[in-house]
């Protein structure tokens, strides 16, 4: 079954491929690209800011639309293209899709000028020189403001190799785009190089905010995640808020951002673009 998925994997990457460039060639011409659909379609889950509960950005979070079992979810599939090598080519393909669309959502709806729009990177992305021209190529071809984009790293990658990782970091940092840092106290983080990472965000992991409402001293541990970035000049986003008990308490904490069903799902780009014309407010 595992070689099956891998070779449809595969497949599935390589029209992606013709369908990326045929998007280029129309969009070179000025003509409609709207009605091509990607096997992996790019769905889009809100950053609530937190302070005025308007949206902020969103974070782009793959599909795979699988000709015969349906939707595929990205923890089924992420880790086979990680081991492939396949997520060099998804990966890019998701930045792109993500810029251009936030790009479009810029121009075409008033108050949205600044969206921002998160994208994942995985370790082995993240341990690619080749990324670097990946980020500036896309970021010239869709004429997104490299400010609006914000690339997360998951905390083991970042403290796999430290030093490589920092290097890194400050070598993306160079190309203006935000940083952050995500699924924040799952993983084992040495605080004492928190400091020197050039990250903008740290994202607190949903387990957290999820036990929340459990007690006194899961509340302490929030707390004190949300204190930590801030003493070192970071922002916020509490991961998977789903109740207004947990929204509430977050504001209390003075948290940034924050993300979950409690908003919304991610959601495809025609839902999210509704959401966007209807100004929500939480
Ligand atoms: P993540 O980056 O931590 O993304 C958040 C995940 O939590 C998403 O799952 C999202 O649907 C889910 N989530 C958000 N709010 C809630 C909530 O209130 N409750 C619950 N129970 N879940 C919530 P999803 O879309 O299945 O993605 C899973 C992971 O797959 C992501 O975790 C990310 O690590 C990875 N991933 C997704 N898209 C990409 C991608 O394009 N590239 C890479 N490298 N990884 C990706
Ligand atoms: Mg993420
Ligand atoms: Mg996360
Ligand atoms: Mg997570």
């Amino acid at each position: 079954a595992r070689l099956e998925l891998e070779t449809d994997l595969r497949r599935s990457l390589r029209d992606n491929e013709h369908l990326r460039q045929k998007i280029h060639d129309l969009q070179l011409r000025g003509e409609d690209y709207s009605a091509l659909n990607s096997q992996f379609p790019v769905y889009y889950q809100p950053i609530v800011d937190l302070p005025s509960g308007r949206i902020a950005g969103f974070e782009a979070l793959v599909r795979w639309e699988h000709p015969q079992r349906g939707r595929v979810f990205p923890g089924e599939f992420i880790p086979l293209a990680e081991e492939t090598g396949e997520i060099i080519p998804l990966g890019a393909w998701v930045l792109e899709e993500a810029c251009r669309q936030v790009r479009q959502w810029q121009q075409q709806i008033p108050g949205c000028e600044h969206l921002t729009i998160a994208i994942n990177l995985s370790g082995k992305q993240f341990n690619q020189l080749d990324l670097l021209d990946t980020i500036a190529t896309t970021l010239e071809l869709t004429q997104l403001d490299p400010h609006c984009v914000k690339l997360e790293i998951t905390e083991s990658v970042v403290m796999d190799e430290v030093e490589a990782a920092i290097a890194m970091l400050n070598k993306m940092k160079a190309l203006n785009v935000k940083l952050g840092i995500d699924d924040f106290g799952t993983g084992y983080s040495s605080l004492s190089y928190l400091h020197q990472f050039p990250t903008d965000t740290l994202k607190v992991d949903r387990s957290f905010v999820s036990r929340m409402e459990q007690g006194e001293d899961k509340r302490a541990i929030v707390k004190t995640i949300i204190d930590l970035a801030h003493n070192l000049n970071m922002e916020v986003v509490a991961e998977g808020i789903e109740t207004p008990e947990e929204l509430a308490r977050l504001r209390s904490l003075a948290c940034e951002y924050g993300q979950g069903y409690f908003f919304a799902k991610p959601l495809p780009k025609h839902e999210a673009t509704a959401l966007l014309h209807s100004n929500p407010r939480w």
